[in-house]
């Protein structure tokens, strides 16, 4: 069996894999020289709670594939010998005026139905932890089951190992459109030629929609732009995620820091705005402001796939056999890449999966 993949980001990396270790042949195709620009430009916090405003359904699956991060980093470090940087050193999540308190109260209490283990923490131990944060915070709950990786190193982790595996990578070359016949997916089109596959995975993340609307299938996906400032020279390590309702920072391996990140309407322009460092300026001078006298090592920017409800499209596309959809991941694409690989190839090759994608039906909106 050969599987066409769409899309050189997290997920189509990610789904290449899973499906090169179950012995399928792939073809992965990007329209970039590398691929997952959005992917590697992401904070890359594995986070279900700390970001999640409500008991949203999708969280059983983001459990799932933060279950799956501790094996799929070991694995990609066997193969790839390259280190994730994988670490769950939990969360500090804070409230930063009275009625943001409130909110952490009430989260904590859905939070606790899935992670026992999470808790309200005294302001005093959470400025004792972690003694940059703001002492003017009102309320702190820690969650320590949330983790992160390193982006950079994921992406390049993830190109390594499918090469090694046998991938046929198409880098730079953009899919033009479907092949179909019969109802039935048959290959991708490319400039000058076309390319054969008994399954097509569209994982083009914020151009999904251009893939399947010539065949009369809309995926409504919207790019949301995001920007993050790397933070170096800090007066103080940090050891967790240090999160809020305006903004967060994540610690790096290397004592960097991600200050993170704007959420802009700006279609598909990769372009950083001095707006969206003035938004997160300020809201580090209300999480932790002496990190204010550490210096900006740079800026990444990415477009999120976001849909209406927030939550990926990930399963088969009705219609059209042979078509699946693995895009839409939004705000948490690099926490559920794991779960999406292994439900994809799950359906794929069997036509099902164990792992909970109901809330993702990729024709949810059009049916
Ligand atoms: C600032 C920021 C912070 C974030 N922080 C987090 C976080 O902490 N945790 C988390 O879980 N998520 C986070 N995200 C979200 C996460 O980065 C995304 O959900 C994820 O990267 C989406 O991955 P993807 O593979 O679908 O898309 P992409 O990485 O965008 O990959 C899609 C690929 O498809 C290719 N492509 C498009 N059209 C075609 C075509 N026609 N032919 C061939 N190739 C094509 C593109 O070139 C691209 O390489 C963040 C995002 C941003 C922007």
């Amino acid at each position: 069996m050969r599987v066409i993949v769409v899309g050189a980001g997290v997920i189509g990396s990610a789904v290449a894999l899973e499906l090169l270790q179950r012995s399928v042949e792939v073809i992965l195709i990007d329209s970039d020289a590398e691929g997952g620009h959005t992917s590697a430009a992401s904070a890359g916090m594995v986070n279900p709670f700390s970001l999640t405003p409500a008991d949203t359904p999708a969280l059983p699956f983001y459990l799932a594939s933060l279950q799956m991060y501790p094996d799929w980093s070991n694995t990609l470090q066997a193969i790839s010998h390259i280190d994730i940087e994988w670490r769950q050193g939990g969360c500090v999540r804070v409230a930063l005026s009275e009625s943001d308190a409130q909110q952490l109260t009430a989260s904590l209490e859905w939070i606790r139905r899935y992670e026992p283990q999470a808790r309200r923490l005294d302001t005093r131990d959470a400025l004792e932890w972690e003694p940059i944060l703001n002492p003017e915070i009102h309320a702190a709950i820690y969650l320590p089951s949330e983790g992160w990786v390193n982006t950079t190193r994921l992406m390049r982790a993830l190109h390594q190992s499918v090469k090694l595996m046998g991938v046929n990578f198409y880098k730079g070359v953009p899919a033009l459109s479907i092949v179909c016949a019969g109802g039935r997916a048959r290959g991708v089109r490319i400039v000058g030629d076309s390319l054969e596959g008994d399954a097509v995975v569209i994982a083009s993340g914020a151009w999904a929609d251009a893939l399947t609307q010539p065949l009369g299938i809309h995926t409504p996906v919207v790019p949301v732009r995001g920007l993050i400032l790397r933070l170096g020279d800090l007066p103080a390590p940090i050891q967790r995620i240090l999160s809020s309702p305006v903004g967060y920072v994540t610690p790096r391996a290397d004592g960097t820091a991600l200050l993170g990140a704007t959420r802009e309407q700006a279609g598909y322009d990769l372009r950083a705005a001095a707006e969206g460092y003035a938004h997160l300026l300020h809201a580090l001078a209300r999480i932790a402001p002496t990190l204010l006298h550490a210096t900006i090592q740079g800026h990444t920017v990415g477009l999120r796939p976001d849909t209406p409800d927030h939550n990926p499209y990930i399963g088969s596309v009705q219609g059209v056999e042979g078509l699946y959809l693995a895009t839409g991941h939004a705000y948490h694409g690099i926490l559920m890449a794991p779960a999406t690989a292994h439900a994809i190839a799950d359906i794929v090759l069997n036509s099902a999966t164990q792992l909970p994608i109901e809330p993702f039906h990729p024709n949810r909106f059009t049916r």
